[in-house]
């Protein structure tokens, strides 16, 4: 007898440092969902993130506003395999894994303008560009992180842009108003903010 289990065909990675996930995170996510019609979309967290200069914050609290955030997004999975996974994180590990797990499928990489800008400095590129179709979001200017170039200079092949309202907001950003003791509204869910305050995230930033 064999079982007719439907694959899903259209799967979307949604990497991040998630530190904290904000509105911009949440608008990408469903316009990916929506745009590119997945049936599933992997939001995972980064576990240990090599490219960036600063610890995150520990991953149980990110996973939990990750939950928060993306709870409304069709298809959003919260997924904890880089977290799990021991040193440094690469996409190409995770696009690998997830190629295994849904054999057959088209699997999506989307991203803000500034990841797509340094995707030459990626870890084995043509991995991750064989295994999947990138798709990025525009970021406004003012809220990519100090050092990242804003103009696209490497040729992407087959990619594909994500229609998105502009949102200058960043995680740094948010992380500098709770150091003020400055209002989070509308930056990330009233959840996200109760969730930061009671559990004294941010205190510094
Ligand atoms: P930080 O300020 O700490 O560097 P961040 O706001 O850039 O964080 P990340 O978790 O590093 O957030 O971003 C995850 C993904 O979301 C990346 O692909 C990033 O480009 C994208 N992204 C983040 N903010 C925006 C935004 N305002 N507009 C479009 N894409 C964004």
């Amino acid at each position: 007898m064999s079982l007719n289990v439907e694959q899903p065909l259209r799967i979307g990675m949604f990497g991040g440092a998630f530190d904290p996930p904000h509105i911009a995170h949440l608008a990408l996510a469903l316009a990916a969902v929506d745009q590119l019609q997945l049936e599933r979309l992997h939001v995972i967290p980064t576990g240990f993130a090599w490219h960036k200069p600063r610890a995150l914050t520990d991953a149980v609290h990110r996973l939990a506003m990750c939950e928060l955030t993306f709870a409304q997004v069709k298809g959003a999975v919260i997924d904890s395999r880089e977290i799990l996974r021991d040193g440094p994180t690469y996409t190409a590990d995770t696009l690998a894994e997830l190629k295994t797990q849904y054999p057959g499928a088209e699997i999506f990489l989307v991203l803000g303008e500034d990841q797509a800008n340094s995707l030459e400095k990626w870890q084995r590129l043509n991995e991750v560009l064989n295994n999947a179709i990138i798709c990025v979001a525009a970021r406004p200017e003012l809220a990519c992180p100090a050092g990242d170039e804003k103009s696209v200079s490497l040729e992407i092949p087959g990619m594909r842009t994500l229609d998105m309202p502009p949102y200058a907001v960043s995680a740094t950003e948010i992380r500098h108003t709770v150091a003020q003791r400055m209002s989070l509204t509308p930056l990330v869910f009233d959840s996200v903010a109760r969730y930061i305050d009671q559990h004294h995230l941010y205190q510094t930033a």
